[in-house]
């Protein structure tokens, strides 16, 4: 198989699954324990907890464990919003049209429970304009959550820039850095953000494992109530295995993410310019320069994205249309109509994301089978005027 589906997961590195193994076997101890085993358990994840602040730049205090990228933009969403309705006396949040489901399904929620939620627009790139922050803040705005990189078309959206306009304001800044963190500078004061969600199962570790980066200071309503663990934010036994092979990725890609990332982007690159270049009416989604190094994300006229997924499937090629969590469904991607997009267009989306067992023979393989399978579908499809090919 090929696989170019890293955007949606990645298969856990094997350094880091020997990481965890113990955690499944003889080390079984709860951290919350006051026996040796209990001790060890807890000073397994108080290390890893270390490792993850450090490669963010923070204190290990300010690093929650979650259970993945969704629970930690739910937790940094709702759980901000609440404590700050309360002390601040405001109900508006601003985000983006382009968040993952994770951020803008926790602000359609909020929405019912009576917060105004202003979703500010994209350029045809996808780049979140700073003068549009500044002009939807207003006296009653309490928090900004954009993220640092959509996984649909891989632009990375200028954070500094953006949080520094709500600092200016004193308002609490959020980033959804699942598709970031690891992979390139994810430095908390130079991103200069208060909240941060990460995810481990992008980046070689676990599935269902992830953290949430909380500033010293910001304080946010526990969505779980239980026995107090993470400091009463994330109550229930911590999951010590996952913790760990979260921080023995982080480790992995702080060592190995600058040289694998150089040959992806070679690889993307590659990609990108054949596809552009042998397919007649394609075009690349999202920014062509501040992209994520592993993105190559199109959209092809008269084609659907669902029937090339298929096709490419049968010759063992992993792709995907639009994101993991949304393809499945006939509606055409937010992201990609909230960058301009007709609905017919958005229909013919793929999405290619490379990783680091990617091989220069398997992208040749898939910039050979492509412009075959554009072809044939065009030649099925009903939506092509006549003469146009
Ligand atoms: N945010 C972004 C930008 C993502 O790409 C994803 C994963 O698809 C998530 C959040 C959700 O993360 P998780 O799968 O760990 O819940």
């Amino acid at each position: 198989m090929i696989y170019l589906d890293h955007g949606a997961t990645t298969k856990v590195d094997p350094s880091v699954l020997e990481a965890m193994l113990p955690y499944l076997g003889d080390e079984y101890g709860n951290p919350n324990c006051l026996h040796t085993l209990g001790h060890n358990a807890r000073r397994t994840v108080e290390e890893a907890r270390e490792q993850v602040a450090e490669a963010l730049g923070a204190r290990p205090r300010e690093v929650v464990f979650t259970g993945g990228g969704t629970e930690s933009d739910n937790l940094a969403l709702k759980g901000a919003a609440r404590v700050l309705r309360e002390r601040n006396n405001g109900n508006h949040i601003i985000t983006s049209a382009i968040e993952h489901h994770a951020v803008l399904h926790a602000g359609y929620a909020l929405e019912r429970e009576g917060f105004d939620i202003t979703y500010l627009p994209v350029d045809e790139d996808g780049v979140v304009s700073i003068e549009s922050l500044r002009l939807a803040l207003r006296d009653d705005t309490i928090l900004v959550a954009i993220m640092h990189a959509n996984n649909e078309i891989g632009t990375i959206e200028p954070i500094a820039e953006l949080a520094a306009v709500a600092k200016e304001a004193g308002v609490v800044f959020h980033t959804d850095a699942v598709q970031t963190f690891g992979r390139m500078p994810t430095s908390v004061d130079e991103l200069n953000v208060d909240l941060l969600s990460l995810s481990a199962h992008k980046i070689y570790g676990p599935k269902g494992v992830g953290a949430l980066y909380v500033r010293r200071g910001v304080r946010l309503q526990p969505l779980v109530d239980g026995g107090g663990q993470e400091r009463k934010l994330r109550s229930g036994t911590e999951n010590v295995a996952g913790i760990v092979g979260l921080a023995a990725t982080v480790q992995r890609m702080r060592t190995h993410a600058g040289e694998e990332s150089k040959a992806i982007r070679a690889l993307r690159d590659k990609l990108i310019s054949s596809v552009l270049e042998k397919i007649p009416r394609a075009r690349l989604t999202g920014h062509p320069t501040r992209r994520l190094d592993n993105s190559a994300s199109f959209c092809f006229d008269y084609v659907e994205g669902e029937s090339m997924l298929l096709l490419l499937d049968s010759l063992g090629i992993a792709a995907s249309s639009a994101s993991a969590c949304t393809s499945g469904s006939l509606e055409p991607s937010h992201v990609l109509l909230a960058i301009g997009l007709p609905h017919e267009v958005a229909h013919g989306s793929l999405r290619l994301t490379l990783g680091k067992d990617n091989t220069e023979e398997e992208i040749d393989t898939v910039i050979e089978a492509l412009p075959g399978i554009v072809t044939r579908l065009r030649e099925m499809s009903p939506m092509v005027p006549a003469g146009s090919e």
